[in-house]
Order: structure tokens, then C-alpha cells, then sequence
């Protein structure tokens, strides 16, 4: 039975044939929002940039199916050298090849591109296809490869795309997965043209390599909350529990077998548990506060492609911080902040204003200040000359998380999570003033990034008004900060 696919239906397959099969016949359940816009425009424009690295080439038009076919064989047979997103067809295989090299006379070797910075298993199912479309097709394929980004690049002056990109050659491996590639496509062309919705066991593979957008559909017979939603259990141990049929709070309660964490996660679900609070440790951790005060977050974007000299790929760049202070006991809070424009470095100018912003010897408070004290180490480092003051700020950093992720003030409503993004809402239940939801254009990190970096290619009043966006995301960020810390005095012992 033939069967039709494109390399990417193909590999959702690989993942979870119903997967396909929804896809082709239910596509309407899909969630979309499993589908990150931000990673598919950078694998878009990391693909144009690998298209220069064997020299000239010439790219295929986007256009219907058969016209890229038809426009693909025109260059193979004008001896073109360098093809990008050759396309082609075997009896309803289709695929496109990032980048193809002609060597003549029927021989090939095939250029797969990725944006990320190792091999994921999902690509060698990737390059198989391709190698065995094209080996049905005729073509002698004298290499398959895959060119994926070098994390240990850093940019000089100019980008040198040779030093940016790894081309590993898995040619044997495509090869020795032929028959397998041959086996799943007469697999699937039965088990597509099956009209009754397949069954298939909830697992690993519904959230790896890539969530799947099915999952609403195929876990609506789960109770909610469920195993899927404990916090803090690896997916692995999730699904082993699924397969025993622990899958709701209650069957897993009874089950027992559960870490302190879950188990209170759990317990304050079912039983309805009030608020548990550890108030001498929430007043040993505010006593080692003291004035002035300061309430730090950051917002950065990682470009997959660096843009910077002294910069390396996927390196977390800071763009904006958002400080609310307090002097002195009783002192009104205060707020500054620094937004960089795009097209520019941000890093050395935010570190100077940070230096300015934050005296020597104070406390600075962060939620979750790894990321945070990260980004200042790696500042530290790039400009020695700052690197006093910005270690200082480093040493004295507190996190504000501390008292959620031990557990010292722990609720229902925090879900098991001790992200802001649980705890805050858990403590000011239905409060406008702390709602994400409430804030346009930015309501959370990963729309921050990506707004930044689509910033530079804004018109002037577009960019503004994105501006004011961002300075209310990342304000509310630290305000909430200062909300919650004003939420532990209330709760704590008097010292
Ligand atoms: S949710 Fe899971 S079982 Fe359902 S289609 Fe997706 S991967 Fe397959």
C-alpha cells in the first residue's frame, strides 16, 4: 500500500505512529502550542547560513511540490554543485535536502542541518529517510552528514560560519538503517490507512524528543490532577507508575513509595491540607537580610547564532534588569531598571549600569539566582575591570526562592512548584496587580527573548511601544519579588 510522507511527518512517526496517524486524520486536535515559533525561526535562519558553506549555491525556491522536484532535477542536470533544499520524490516520499552536493554523474552527498549543538537520535531516523529516498531514486550517495552548531565557538570580530558549524559524517549509520527505514514506511502504510482511531499506550515518547501537540486529546481520560502533574518526578518513573495504574492522586497515595515533596504535593491536594509554614526558618532566613535591599531580575535571549565578539552560541545574553530597593527600614521602595536597544551589545553598558545601580556590600535578592549569578560571573569575566564590584554583588546575593524550595511556606496552590510562576499567584490569590495575564505584548521570559531579538527589525514606533512592554514585564518580576518578601514577614516568628 503506498503511503505519502513528508521527512517530518516520517519522524513524527518514528516518535509515535498515532502521532501520524492524527496528524492525517484528526489534525483539528492538535495543540499547537507545543510548536515554539522562536526555535523554528532559528532553525529557518541557521539553515540559510549553513547554505555558504561549501561556497556558491543556488536554493530551490519554496513553491508546490512538484515544482521544487522539477527545479531540483534542472540544476542536478545543468551540473550545479552547491543545491539548497533539493527536493525530491520516491513514490510518495518526499523530502528535502538542506544542502546537496553534486558530484556528477548521479553521485550525491547530503547535508542535513540542525540548530542544536549535539546529535539528538531523532537524526539519524532524519538522515536515513533522506539517504534512503535517494538511494531508491538512483542516486549514489557517497555521504550523509549532519552540520550542527559548535557550542565551544566563540565569535571573533566577524563570524566565521566553518568554526561555527560540526559536520558529522554518519553516512554508515544512514546506510545500516535502510531496511529499517523500508520496514516502518510498509508499517505505516497500512497502520494509516486504518479508520478507526489506533490505541496506543501513554509513555515517554508523548513528551520526547518533542512534546507532542496530541497529548490533550489522547490524556483526556485521565483524572485531573494526575501522575502526569506531580512536580519533581523524572518523566521515566512518571510512566512507570502510569503502567502499574497509579495515575491518580489517591491510587498513588495509597500506593505510598514517594518522595517527601511528592508526597506532600499529593497530601495537600486530596486532604485539603492549610497552608504548612516552618515560621522560625522564614525568620532566620529574613534575618540575614539587611538594608538597603535590593530585588534583582534579569531578562536575556540566547541567540543560536552569536552575535557579539566574545560571544559563543546559545550563550544567555542580558538584555534588560528590572531593581526595586529599599534603603533603610521603613524607607519608601524605589525602582530603576536598564533596557539595551537592539542592534548593540547590551553586555558591557547593563554592566556598568548594574555597578552604578548596586553599591558595593549590599544585599541582592534574586528568585531562582543561579541564572542571575551566573550572568554576573560571566560579565565579571568579560570585563575585568568591572569585575570587583561585580563579584561583590555575586558574594552577597541571596535567593528569594529559598524558603518555597525547602519548603519552610508551602500551599495547595503552589502545585508542587516553588517557580514564581506557582508561588506567586498561591499567595496573592486574584490579585490584578501580580497578573502575568494582565500585561501586554510580554507575559512571560521566553516572549521577552524573543520580542528582544524581533526588536531590531521593528519600525521606530513599534519598538517603543515593545519597549514599554518589556519595562512592565520585568518591573512586575521584581516587584512581585518585593511582594513576597513582604508576604514572609507577615508569616514568620517575630525575631
Ligand atoms: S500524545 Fe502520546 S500517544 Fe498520543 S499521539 Fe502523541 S505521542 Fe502518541
Amino acid at each position: 500500500m503506498s503511503v505519502y510522507l513528508s521527512k517530518s511527518q516520517y519522524c513524527s512517526a518514528v516518535q509515535c505512529p498515532k502521532m501520524l496517524w492524527l496528524r492525517k486524520k484528526r489534525p483539528e486536535l492538535f495543540d499547537d502550542s507545543v510548536m515554539d515559533e522562536h526555535i523554528l525561526a532559528t532553525g529557518n535562519s541557521v539553515g540559510d547560513l549553513a547554505m555558504g558553506l561549501f561556497g556558491p549555491f543556488t536554493e530551490v525556491p519554496h513553491g508546490d511540490l512538484s515544482g521544487m522536484i522539477e527545479a531540483t532535477r534542472r540544476l542536478i542536470d545543468a551540473g550545479e554543485t552547491n543545491i539548497a533544499e533539493a527536493s525530491f520524490s520516491y513514490q510518495g516520499l518526499f523530502c528535502s535536502v538542506d544542502i546537496l552536493r553534486n558530484l556528477g554523474n548521479g553521485s550525491v552527498e547530503i547535508y542535513e542541518v540542525k540548530s542544536s549543538t549535539s546529535i539528538r537520535d531523532i537524526y539519524y531516523h532524519d538522515v536515513a529517510y533522506q539517504n534512503y529516498v535517494l538511494t531508491m531514486l538512483g542516486f549514489q550517495v557517497e555521504k550523509v552528514c549532519l552540520v550542527h552548531i559548535n557550542s565551544e565557538y566563540v565569535r571573533g570580530k566577524e563570524l566565521d560560519i566553518h568554526q561555527l558549524f560540526i559536520t558529522e559524517d554518519l553516512t554508515e549509520c544512514a546506510r545500516s538503517m535502510s531496511a529499517e527505514v523500508g520496514k516502518t514506511i510498509a508499517f505505516l502504510g497500512s497502520y494509516l490507512s486504518a479508520d478507526e482511531e489506533p490505541a496506543q499506550e501513554l509513555g515517554e515518547q508523548c513528551f520526547t524528543p518533542y512534546d507532542c501537540g496530541f497529548w490533550g486529546h489522547c490524556s483526556e481520560h485521565l483524572p485531573s490532577p494526575n501522575i502526569f502533574t506531580v512536580s519533581g518526578m523524572q518523566l521515566k518513573k512518571k510512566v512507570e507508575h502510569y503502567r502499574k495504574g497509579l495515575v491518580s492522586f489517591p491510587e498513588l497515595d495509597r500506593a505510598g513509595n514517594l518522595n517527601a515533596k511528592q508526597a506532600q504535593q499529593i497530601e495537600h491536594e486530596i486532604r485539603g491540607l492549610p497552608p504548612e509554614l516552618d515560621k522560625k526558618m522564614i525568620s532566620l532566613f529574613l534575618g540575614e537580610l539587611e538594608y538597603p535591599l535590593y530585588f534583582l531580575d534579569f531578562e536575556s535571549f540566547q541567540p543560536a547564532v552569536p552575535l557579539y565578539e566574545n560571544s559563543r552560541p546559545y550563550e544567555q545574553i542580558v538584555f534588560q534588569y528590572s531593581l526595586h530597593y529599599i534603603e533603610a527600614e521603613g524607607a519608601p521602595l524605589k525602582h530603576t531598571e536598564y533596557l539595551a536597544w537592539p542592534g548593540e551589545d547590551p553586555r558591557r553598558k547593563l554592566a556598568e549600569q548594574l555597578c552604578k545601580d548596586i553599591p558595593m556590600g549590599v544585599t541582592t535578592l534574586a528568585y531562582n539566582m543561579s541564572f542571575e549569578k551566573g550572568r554576573i560571573k560571566a560579565l565579571a569575566q568579560l570585563y575585568p575591570d568591572l569585575a570587583e564590584h561585580l563579584m561583590n554583588i555575586y558574594d552577597s546575593m541571596l535567593d528569594l526562592m529559598q524558603p518555597f524550595q525547602k519548603r519552610w511556606f508551602y500551599c495547595r496552590d503552589m502545585q508542587g512548584s516553588y517557580s514564581i510562576k506557582y508561588v506567586l499567584p498561591a499567595l496573592f490569590p486574584g490579585d490584578p496587580e501580580l497578573d502575568y495575564h494582565n500585561l501586554e505584548g510580554v507575559h512571560n521570559g521566553a516572549e521577552a527573548s524573543a520580542v528582544f531579538e524581533a526588536m531590531a527589525d521593528m519600525p521606530q514606533e513599534q519598538l517603543l511601544e515593545y519597549r514599554e512592554h518589556l519595562l512592565k514585564y520585568c518591573g512586575l518580576d521584581t516587584l512581585a519579588m518585593v511582594k513576597v518578601w513582604e508576604k514572609l514577614g507577615e508569616v514568620a516568628d517575630p525575631l
